[in-house]
Order: structure tokens, then C-alpha cells, then sequence
């Protein structure tokens, strides 16, 4: 009986012991995998890109390409600005390789490495939108509906997307669930769509650069103005770098 109570206790022992061990081992993996945040890091990840066109618009506008313009502007704005930027694309390629049997999912696997791997303040995903009725348009930021601080981001562009863009009737940032990429992302992401494709004045503006400049603006001013709202902003030394 004694034997019996001793062997059951070294069991408990050792099942406490594993349990703390691995908790920690689970912690340090973490850390290890995410460790702190780059205050000074942005990225910026123009949609789609390569076989993959995205949304067509007018005349067979691709949404890829407007994506990317705006998106090399918005790096510019924000390197102006101080701001280290990482860019999950450049060039009309999208992430997957040729020989890949899933190319959207390994595209999209790869963004969100290349995302976490950066440990960004925030990413800002560009995109354009589109409807079967022309007569809509206006800019639409949308954030992971469980990400406060995606919330907070993505009412902070709204906000000046409307006011920059002069938008007749403005929209109001918007919670999702089920996009891949605010689901998969550790930090905070949101997902500004600029424009519809699908609405001629608005198709027309977003292939001027004049406009995708403004855009690009009124993207890096929502993202200065979250940035102070929460604290995070740069101090001289950190902008230097
Ligand atoms: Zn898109």
C-alpha cells in the first residue's frame, strides 16, 4: 500500500514537473517567434499581384496594379516620414512559386510570414473594391472584428480617407471574421480598400497619380494620427534610424 502511495506521488511529481517545463518551453518558442514589436516598422502589402489580378473593373481594370502603385507611394510617404517599410511585394509578382498546384493559398501563407517575420507597429493591406452597381464608390478600411487595436486603426484611416478624399458619403470602417489575412495576422492589420473599380469617377481617379497620391497621404495621416492616439509614435532617435 505505502509502495503504492509513493509511486503515485513521483507520478504526480513528474506531471507537474512536464507540465511547468513545456509551459515554459512554450513561452520561450514564443517569444522567440514574435519577440517585440518594431516601433518604426510598417508594412505595406499591395494585394493580389502576378497570375492573380484581383478584382476587374471598367474596361478590365485590374485591381493588382492600382494596388501596387498606391502601395509604392504610400512606402514613399512613409519613408519620409521616418518609417521603416516593409513591403510584402514590388512588382507585378504574386508570392507563390510557378510550380505551386495552390498558388492562392501559398500566396497568401507567405504574406502573413512575411508579415509576422517583420513584427511590425501595423500593416496596412491595399486593395480596391468593386459591386455590380457602378454608382457605388468611397474608400472602405476593414479590420479583424476581435483586434481592438485593429478597430482603432482602421477608424483612424477611415477617418482620413473621408476627410482627405473629400468623400460625398462617407463609410464607416467595418469588422470581418472571415478574411485570410486579418484572421491569420499576430499584430495589427487592416485592410483599406480605396476605391471601387466598378464605379467610373472613382476608376478614372484611381488610375491618376495625382489621386493615388493623395490616397497614399491620407493613408500615412491615418496612420500617424493612430499612432499618436495610442502612444506609439517615434522619437528622433528612433526616426534616424
Ligand atoms: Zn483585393
Amino acid at each position: 500500500m505505502k509502495k503504492h502511495i509513493s509511486e503515485l506521488m513521483m507520478a504526480c511529481l513528474l506531471l507537474v514537473c512536464f507540465f511547468v517545463l513545456s509551459r515554459q518551453a512554450a513561452e520561450v518558442s514564443n517569444s522567440m517567434n514574435q519577440g517585440e514589436i518594431r516601433k518604426n516598422v510598417i508594412v505595406v502589402d499591395p494585394g493580389h499581384g502576378g497570375d492573380d489580378p484581383g478584382m476587374l473593373g471598367i474596361g478590365g481594370l485590374e485591381e493588382k496594379k492600382i494596388n501596387l502603385e498606391v502601395s509604392l507611394r504610400l512606402k514613399n510617404v512613409l519613408e519620409n516620414r521616418g518609417f521603416t517599410v516593409v513591403m510584402t511585394r514590388e512588382e507585378d509578382k504574386g508570392l507563390y512559386d510557378a510550380s505551386s498546384k495552390s498558388k492562392k493559398s501559398q500566396d497568401m501563407q507567405r504574406r502573413i510570414a512575411a508579415i509576422n517575420d517583420a513584427r511590425p507597429v501595423l500593416t496596412v493591406s491595399v486593395h480596391q473594391n468593386s459591386y455590380q452597381d457602378a454608382g457605388v464608390k468611397g474608400p472602405q478600411v476593414f479590420y479583424f472584428e476581435h483586434s481592438a487595436q485593429g478597430e482603432k486603426l482602421a477608424k483612424a484611416l477611415q477617418d482620413s480617407l473621408n476627410r482627405e478624399l473629400h468623400v460625398e458619403r462617407p463609410r464607416v470602417a467595418k469588422g470581418n471574421t472571415s478574411y485570410y489575412l486579418l484572421k491569420r495576422s499576430e499584430g495589427t492589420l487592416v485592410i483599406a480598400e480605396c476605391g471601387f473599380l466598378t464605379n467610373p469617377d472613382e476608376a478614372a481617379l484611381l488610375q491618376t497619380e495625382e489621386y493615388q497620391e493623395n490616397v497614399a497621404r491620407a493613408l500615412a495621416e491615418g496612420v500617424a494620427a493612430y499612432l499618436e492616439q495610442e502612444g506609439l509614435t517615434l522619437s528622433e532617435e528612433e526616426t534616424e534610424k
